[in-house]
Formats: structure tokens, C-alpha cells, sequence
């Protein structure tokens, strides 16, 4: 029986059956996805991981892998995977390997959080190139396994660039290690590239190995009200042109940071002003071994359509700036179930895209409530509706459909960073050309024959995944 033989290799502790434990892995951390779990398995080793991808795949039990459970396109959890599905928890995967100065390296269990792996390098006198808000439950693997991006993307690039080395348990349990560190070894196909943004479709990953980054001496924050976005993206431009400091440009409207404001009970930014809702604003980070206040300063004085800003050069004014910003997610998450997007468009047609957003929102829902931010260097946009009906999944569909159809349009991305999970499954088209999504499901047929890992996520579920 499989949960025998589960418990066989893991003990009983480590393999969760009572519904009110499971219930937690079971629904993801907007509460819009929820399955059943047949078990959720917590194994500590890889070879415990190799185990259990032995046993599901003998039983033919799909196999559901989860980090931290803060995934936003519901990969994470069983949702609608009829034949049932083991949860694999890689949250007990927690070995930090030392620091190695000399490759410039860390390695670490895929169920490190980010904020583990990055306070432990930082004690070494380094940081890890990626950072978001849920860096407190997000775990190296989670982040690999969705190729995370984040606030620090302009300088670092996404997860893939700061992943120098992956360890991954194939579904028939086969390790691959791939950790020599070598920054030059090009010996064939680039495995850890391959299983880096694959979602947990392609294998388990049991260890990351991530690049050092240095710990700038001097760092400034500052949040800025512009007049409409096209000016906005005019100083992103002018910033990249003139600004070498410039280490992360956000994007937020008046509407969000109001809402923050009510949800933590704080203070709105510019003392003594308000600006309505559709204003924009810029928070930006320069970062070097000199104080780049001056930089960031004669920059924005020349440029156009800046109504006002504020400026935060200590760790705890900085830290209140981002507030406005990292608190998005919580925030619209607590008015309700919002349906969430995150789409990427040539920053160049940011301007015209918005406009249209609001514009499809008021005529296919106009009860509902827009809310928009997002990642401004990288012209990443994140898309939230709250106010929508929840039974009404054909109406949250069409607006899925509008609006993913209408960034793919502007040669945009459905899935900028968060992914594809279950929720964009149905779009995946619309950014992958048949002759991409062909050579995407033959990598998938080939390493995951029988379909268990993961089914429903990214490729359409076949084999014993099959509904
Ligand atoms: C407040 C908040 C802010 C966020 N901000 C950002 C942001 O700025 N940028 C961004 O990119 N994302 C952001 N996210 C999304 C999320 O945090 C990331 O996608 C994160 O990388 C997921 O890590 P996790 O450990 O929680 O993975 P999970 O949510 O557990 O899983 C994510 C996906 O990876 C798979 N997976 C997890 N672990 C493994 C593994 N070890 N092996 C194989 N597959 C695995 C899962 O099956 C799932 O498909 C945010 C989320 C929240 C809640």
C-alpha cells in the first residue's frame, strides 16, 4: 500500500494523512487553488526524496512538489489533479553548506528560505542577487523550481542567472548532480538551466548552488509621485542612461499604496499630500561603495514630471519605502481572492497597455476593482482584480482571456515571472509559438514518461497524471 511504503522509508511523523495538517499544504497563498492530498510527505534526505519518487511512480501516484507554498499560479498544491497526489514537502531539505569565497558560491538544501541562505552568506560578508517580499518562506528550490525575479532583477538578472549548480531526483527516483561550481564546463546541454523555471514538472530539486554577490557599502532608497506613467518610463530610461548605481526601479500607484497604508495602519508617504489613485510612483534603489544619494539626485532633478518625492538613506526609512511596495501582495490579498496576473509588455507600450487594462475592466466587470504594480525596469506587471464573483469562473475566465490575450498583443509575456502553475495553463499559447510548446512537452514526455510530476502544471497532464 503506498502509504506504508511511504511511511516504511519515512516514518510515520513525516507522512501526513489527518485532513486538518494536510489542509495547509493542500491550498495555496492566495486561498484561489485547493486539492486533495492522498498524503503530504516530508522526507529530509535526497535519498528520502529518490524513495518516494520510487514508490509513487510504482504505485502511479502523481506527485505534487512544494516549497514554501507561495507560489501565485497554484503549482504548488493538488488542485484538480483528479487521480490524486502525494505532496512532496522539501521544507525539512535545510542543510547550508559554508561559504565558498574563493568560487564565489553557496550551497544549499532546496528547502532553505531565501532569507536563511541570504542571511548566512551575508554573515560572510555577501548577498544572493535575488530578494522579494515572501523572502521569509520562499525556499531556494521553490525559487529555482519557478525561475523567481523579484526587486533586484535590473542588476542580477532572474533566478537563472544567480544558479550556478542544481542537484534533482528524476522521477524514476535517478539523481542528477550537477555542483562542480565550474564557471566554465561546457560539456553538453546545461542540465541545472533545463530544471531551473520548470515548475516541478521535470524532477525534484534536493540542492541549489547560487553565485555570491557583493554587499554594497551605501545604499539609497527613494519613492517618487509622477505625473502620469509615460513619464515614468521616460525616467526609467533616463536612469539606466545616466545612473551606473541604479540597482531596482518598482512601480506602484496612489490606489495600492493607500491600501497598504489601511492594511499595515501607516502613514502615507509624502507628508501633507495625497495624489489620487491612477498616480504613479517610482521606488528606486542606488547602491555603491559611496553614498549614490548625488546621483540619484541630479538625475531626477532633470527630469520631467515629477510631482514629488521622498528620500531614505537609513536601513529603517529605506525598509519604510519598500513597505509601500513589498506589502501589495498581502494587501489586495485581504480586500479578497483577487484573480491575479502577472504580464510582462514592451516597456516602450506600458503606457497605452494600462489604459486599455482599465479600460477592458470597467466594461467586462465594472463592479470590480483594478489594482496594478509591478517590477517597472523589467516592465513586469502585476494585474489584480478583486470584487469579481468567485462561482462565476466563465466571466473570470473571459477576463483572464482579455487581458493575457491583450499583453500577448504588444508581443508580451502571459508569465513574466510568477509562471504558468494550473492558473495560466490554458494560455501557455499565447507567449509559445506550436513548434516551442512541442520541443517543451517532448523535454516532458522524455523525463517524466508516466506523467506524475506535477500534472496540470505547464504541460497538459497525460499518462497517470491524466484526470
Ligand atoms: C508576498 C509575495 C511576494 C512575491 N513576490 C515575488 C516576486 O517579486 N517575484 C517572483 O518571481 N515571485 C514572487 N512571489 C512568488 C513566489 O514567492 C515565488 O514564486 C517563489 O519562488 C516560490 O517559492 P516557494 O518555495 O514558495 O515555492 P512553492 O510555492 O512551494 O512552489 C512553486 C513552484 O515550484 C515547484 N517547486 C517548489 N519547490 C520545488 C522543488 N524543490 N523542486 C521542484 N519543484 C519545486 C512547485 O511545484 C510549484 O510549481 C511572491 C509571493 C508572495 C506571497
Amino acid at each position: 500500500m503506498l502509504i506504508t511504503d511511504l511511511v516504511d522509508v519515512l516514518g510515520a511523523a513525516h507522512v501526513l494523512t489527518d485532513p486538518d495538517i494536510t489542509v495547509s499544504y493542500e491550498t495555496d497563498w492566495t486561498g484561489a487553488f485547493q486539492g486533495r492530498a492522498a498524503a503530504v510527505v516530508r522526507p529530509e534526505t535526497t535519498e528520502q526524496v529518490a524513495a518516494v519518487l520510487r514508490i509513487c511512480g510504482r504505485h502511479s501516484m502523481p506527485v505534487v512538489p512544494q516549497g514554501g507554498n507561495t507560489g501565485l499560479v497554484g503549482g504548488s498544491v493538488p488542485a484538480g489533479v483528479a487521480a490524486g497526489a502525494v505532496v512532496l514537502s522539501l521544507r525539512r531539505l535545510t542543510s547550508i553548506e559554508p561559504v565558498d569565497a574563493a568560487a564565489g558560491l553557496v550551497t544549499a538544501g532546496a528547502g532553505v528560505t531565501l532569507a536563511d541562505v541570504q542571511a548566512h552568506v551575508r554573515a560572510a560578508g555577501y548577498g544572493i542577487g535575488v530578494d522579494f517580499a515572501a523572502r521569509d518562506s520562499a525556499t531556494v528550490g521553490g525559487i529555482a523550481a519557478s525561475n523567481a525575479g523579484g526587486e533586484r532583477v535590473l542588476r542580477h538578472g532572474m533566478t537563472r542567472g544567480q544558479v550556478a549548480g542544481l542537484e534533482v531526483v528524476l522521477a524514476d527516483g535517478a539523481v542528477v548532480r550537477r555542483l562542480s561550481g565550474l564557471p566554465k564546463d561546457n560539456v553538453g546541454y546545461d542540465l541545472p538551466s533545463l530544471f531551473v523555471g520548470s515548475e516541478g514538472t521535470l524532477g525534484i530539486i534536493t540542492r541549489v548552488q547560487l553565485r555570491l554577490v557583493g554587499l554594497p557599502a551605501a545604499r539609497t532608497t527613494a519613492l517618487l509621485a509622477m505625473a502620469d506613467l509615460p513619464a515614468a518610463v521616460d525616467l526609467v530610461a533616463l536612469l539606466r542612461a545616466t545612473v551606473a548605481s541604479l540597482d531596482a526601479v518598482e512601480l506602484v500607484f496612489g490606489g495600492g499604496v493607500d491600501l497598504v497604508c489601511a492594511h499595515q495602519g501607516r502613514l502615507a508617504p509624502f507628508p501633507g499630500r495625497s495624489f489620487p489613485p491612477d498616480t504613479p510612483y517610482l521606488l528606486m534603489e542606488c547602491v555603491g561603495s559611496t553614498d549614490p544619494t548625488g546621483d540619484l539626485a541630479a538625475a531626477v532633478e532633470t527630469a520631467t514630471g515629477v510631482l514629488d518625492a521622498v528620500v531614505a538613506t537609513t536601513a529603517t526609512d529605506r525598509e519604510r519605502l519598500w513597505t509601500y511596495r513589498e506589502g501589495h501582495t498581502a494587501a489586495v490579498n485581504a480586500v479578497g481572492v483577487p484573480l491575479k496576473l502577472d504580464v510582462a509588455v514592451p516597456l516602450a507600450r506600458m503606457s497605452a497597455f494600462v489604459d486599455d487594462l482599465r479600460g477592458l475592466v470597467r466594461a467586462m466587470a465594472p463592479s470590480a476593482r483594478l489594482h496594478l504594480w509591478g517590477h517597472l525596469a523589467e516592465a513586469n506587471l502585476h494585474v489584480n482584480v478583486t470584487g469579481l464573483d468567485r462561482d462565476d469562473a466563465r466571466g473570470r475566465e473571459g477576463l483572464t482571456e482579455a487581458i493575457l490575450a491583450r499583453a500577448a498583443a504588444d508581443g508580451g509575456s502571459i508569465g513574466a515571472e510568477h509562471g504558468v502553475g494550473r492558473a495560466k495553463m490554458a494560455w501557455v499559447g499565447l507567449s509559445r509559438s506550436p513548434a516551442e510548446l512541442a520541443v517543451i512537452a517532448a523535454m516532458k514526455h522524455a523525463l517524466d514518461p508516466a506523467g506524475l510530476l506535477n500534472p496540470g502544471v505547464l504541460v497538459p497532464p497525460y499518462g497517470h497524471g491524466k484526470p
